[in-house]
């Protein structure tokens, strides 16, 4: 099983990235466009829509290897949506470089846009950070971030998809 191991590439990595089939459940109705309703669907509707690497992260708890994906450093302004659902999770705002090689944000978008439980694997004792909308597998959330929360949320890329927002928000803000 993968479940919890980095994930070793194959072939070139723009192509292993999901083309996001969760557009198609988005946007969310009841409850805006943050929080629609759950989104439930079996393994094998889920490895019919993402991409093996995809589906080996974000459903199977895999980890892309550290520097490899696409938002690791980036700093695009926008907002990071769940590549399997589309909801809304994290803001570029919160984003900082925790140099681990994987996003990383100080906080979720709203309280209610993640969820956490408690990961035992591999011998560790660590928070999984899930979507709360479809249970996406999206990282791991450590007590080493910035102020103010102190939280440092390390995601996976290729859990997310962001889409880019006005320049201003980040330069007027
Ligand atoms: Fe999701």
């Amino acid at each position: 099983s993968m479940n919890g191991a980095i994930i070793t590439l194959s072939g070139t990595f723009p192509g292993a990235r999901c083309p996001w089939p969760g557009r198609n459940d988005a946007p969310a109705t009841g409850g805006g466009k943050h929080m629609g309703g759950k989104v439930t669907k079996s393994n094998d509707q889920w490895r019919a829509e993402l991409t093996p690497y995809c589906s080996g992260v974000s459903r199977e708890k895999g980890t892309e290897a550290p520097f490899s994906g696409d938002y690791a450093e980036s700093k695009t302004p926008g907002i990071y949506v769940c590549v399997c659902c589309g909801q809304e999770l994290f803001s570029s705002q919160t984003k900082y470089d925790s140099g681990s090689g994987w996003p990383s944000f100080w906080q979720p978008l709203s309280p209610d846009s993640t969820a956490t439980k408690v990961d035992a694997s591999h011998g560790m004792r660590r928070t999984e950070v899930t979507c709360s909308r479809c249970d996406a597998h999206l990282g791991h959330v450590f007590d080493d971030g910035p102020a103010p929360t102190h939280l440092r949320y390390c995601i996976n890329s290729v859990s997310l998809d962001l889409n880019p927002g006005p320049e201003t928000d980040t330069e007027e803000g």
